[in-house]
């Protein structure tokens, strides 16, 4: 799906290895580099940047969007080519997800997790939580467990990521008050995939006054401003 989206002729990818500093100049933002190179100009700036968008607030902007981060992570497995008989088709959803593998024929994958780790905002790998994967493999999915203990422990890897959630657990996208087009895109929290393509259209329609893909009272509830603050000095 993401592959498809970005083919689209009027999106652009641009790779950076460090973040980008914004100017508002002659009716434009500008983004620069540290060595003050231009990289692009555009008539709004949006802030689509989960967890970091705060941060990038604060810097930029004196404001502070009040989230509350959950680190996360799962393990996943790459699986053999050939699964045995009577391998899950299906995701199964309990106390935590296991996704038997990817619809890619190239190269499969078992996944299970997430954790939800309120009290970090950094996307480090701890082991507990791994383990605390394989132990509802084991209970829950006992052959599966066994199939892949067979194959070896060293196969398994992990994935932390930090989500953005916000305290009534809805998204904000929206203007920002008092800012020259700027535009934010955040608190998906541990819905994103499901989200954000929404919550994407309805930011395309309102910074080009489209009618919006949700009522209007719907879109208003996602507002940014509900969880803008001016950050203290
Ligand atoms: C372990 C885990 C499991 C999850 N499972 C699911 C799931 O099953 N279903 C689901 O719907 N959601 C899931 N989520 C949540 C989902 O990943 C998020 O909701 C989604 O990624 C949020 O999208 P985003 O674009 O807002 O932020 P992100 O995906 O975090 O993207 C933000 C991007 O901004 C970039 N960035 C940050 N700072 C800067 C900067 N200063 N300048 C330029 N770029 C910057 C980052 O590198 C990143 O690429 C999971 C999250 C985790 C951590």
């Amino acid at each position: 799906m993401v592959t498809h989206l970005l083919a689209h002729p009027r999106i652009q990818v641009r790779v950076l290895h460090a973040p980008p500093i914004p100017e508002y100049t002659d009716d434009a933002w500008c983004l620069y580099d540290a060595q003050r190179t231009l990289i692009d100009t555009g008539q709004a700036l949006v802030l689509a940047l989960g967890a970091y968008t705060d941060s990038f607030l604060q810097e930029h902007f004196g404001l502070k969007l009040l989230t509350q981060p959950v680190r996360g992570q799962l393990s996943y497995y790459p699986l053999p080519p050939i699964l045995p008989e009577g391998w899950p088709s299906l995701a199964s959803v309990a106390k935590k997800s296991m996704i038997p593998a990817r619809l890619d024929k190239e190269q499969q994958a078992l996944f299970v997790g997430a954790s939800f780790d309120r009290h970090r905002d950094q996307a480090i790998i701890d082991h507990t939580d791994r383990q605390t994967h394989l132990q509802y493999l084991a209970q829950n999915h006992r052959s599966v467990f066994d199939f892949l203990a067979d194959l070896g422990e060293q196969g398994w890897q992990d994935f932390a990521g930090v989500r953005s959630m916000l305290a009534d657990r809805l998204p904000v996208v929206g203007a920002v008050n008092g800012q020259k087009n700027v535009y934010i895109l955040s608190g998906l929290g541990s819905r994103g995939f499901s989200l954000g393509l929404l919550c994407g259209e309805l930011l395309a329609s309102q910074i080009n006054a489209h009618p919006w893909p949700v009522s209007l009272g719907q879109g208003n509830s996602l507002d940014c401003n509900r969880y803008l603050r001016s950050k203290p000095d």
